[in-house]
């Protein structure tokens, strides 16, 4: 069961309570190239990702920012460090901040930059990174889950102390145990919803099973309200990996799920060919469907009964099967297709439901 959290909203995106886990993700482009900033925004936006956060460096980022904002189909997070300045500056104007109060230099600012917030509902991401504990925590505890929390009880208290509750949290590590041990220790403490991630995960083939490891295990013990997969790669795998992270871990039903077998030599068709077909065709479905292509009748026919659509495959024919019912025995060179046409015909019932 899911932790009950705080419900924060970034614009429009509710996260935490009983809100969908949203998936976000961070440009790379200097923000203060607008046109730059935009077309990868964009690309997010296809992809479906929910929010997105850009980094604040300077003044001209900030400008440039505001601009961005006006034309941004998603909710912009702007990423400050050290700079309550800046923070004042897009609290304007963006849908929430990721600041961490306690290295902006003391009470007066945070004083301030919970004022601007405020005045506009904004909510404060703390993001909590074991690269970057403070001083005192790093002293103390390390690197380690326990120097993570004690970080961020001190920064949410200093939130806190001025009346403001409108708070994220993230704990990321580039280590998979510390990470999952940081979020885990911490979700009983405080209400306010959680950000998943591990930092610095590498590049897709690591940063997939880092991720998975991590979020999928937090997520299968109902932690996690928003989260994003860091990747060194392409900004579209990062959500496309999230997305499936969220399926897999059965907390969001949405897009096909592709049961397939591994092949074996009992194989008689061309089985590997199929299923790219098959993956590629059906990418864009956002019904909640289940499809099997199966090798041989050993297990295509169990498979086939919790399946939507199924193919069987045999000896240069096979079988398409819909909610375990036999609905055409084809040669191989026509199951595809048919199969394809009937799992249209499935989300098209879907969507009239
Ligand atoms: Fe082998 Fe048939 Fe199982 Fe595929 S379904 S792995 S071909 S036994």
């Amino acid at each position: 069961m899911r932790y009950k959290t705080k419900q924060i909203k970034v614009g429009s995106v509710a996260i935490g309570g009983d809100a969908p886990i949203s998936v976000q993700s961070m440009t790379f482009s200097k923000t203060k190239d607008i046109n730059g900033t935009l077309a990868q925004i964009n690309r997010l936006y296809f992809a479906g990702a929910d929010l997105v956060r850009c980094a604040v460096l300077d003044h001209d980022d900030a400008k440039a920012l505001a601009e961005i904002k006006k034309n941004s189909p998603l909710p912009i997070v702007a990423d400050i460090h050290f700079n309550y300045r800046l923070a004042l500056e897009v609290a304007q104007f963006v849908d929430a901040i990721r600041i961490n109060p306690g290295n902006i230099g003391g009470s007066e600012r945070i004083k301030e930059v919970v004022k601007a917030c405020k005045e506009r509902n904004l909510p404060i991401r703390i993001g909590v990174n074991s690269g970057s504990l403070e001083e005192q925590f790093e002293a103390k505890f390390g690197r380690t889950p326990q120097g993570m929390i004690q970080s961020a009880l001190y920064n949410f208290k200093l939130l806190e102390d001025f009346d403001f509750a409108d708070i994220a949290i993230s704990l990321k590590s580039s280590d998979v145990p510390r990470t999952v041990e940081a979020y885990r220790t911490l979700r009983p403490l405080c209400e306010y919803p959680f950000h998943l991630g591990v930092t610095e995960a590498g590049t897709t083939f690591h940063a997939t099973i880092k991720s998975a490891i991590a979020l999928g295990t937090l997520l299968l013990e109902g932690i996690g309200d928003t989260m994003r997969v860091s990747i060194t790669g392409e900004l579209e795998e990062e959500i496309k990996v999230a997305k499936a992270i969220l399926q897999d871990a059965g907390v969001q039903k949405s897009g096909i799920n592709i049961i397939s077998c591994p092949t074996c030599g009992r194989l008689q068709s061309d089985l590997v060919s199929a299923i790219k077909i098959v993956e590629e065709r059906t990418k864009h479905i956002k019904a909640p469907l289940n499809i099997s292509v199966m090798g041989c009748v050993v297990n295509a026919l169990g498979e086939a009964k919790g399946a939507d659509v199924a193919i069987a495959f045999g000896k240069g024919n096979g079988l398409v099967i819909r909610h375990g019912e036999i609905v055409a025995k084809l040669k191989e060179s026509e199951l595809v297709e048919r199969f394809l046409s009937e799992v249209e015909d499935e989300v098209k019932r879907y969507e009239e439901r």
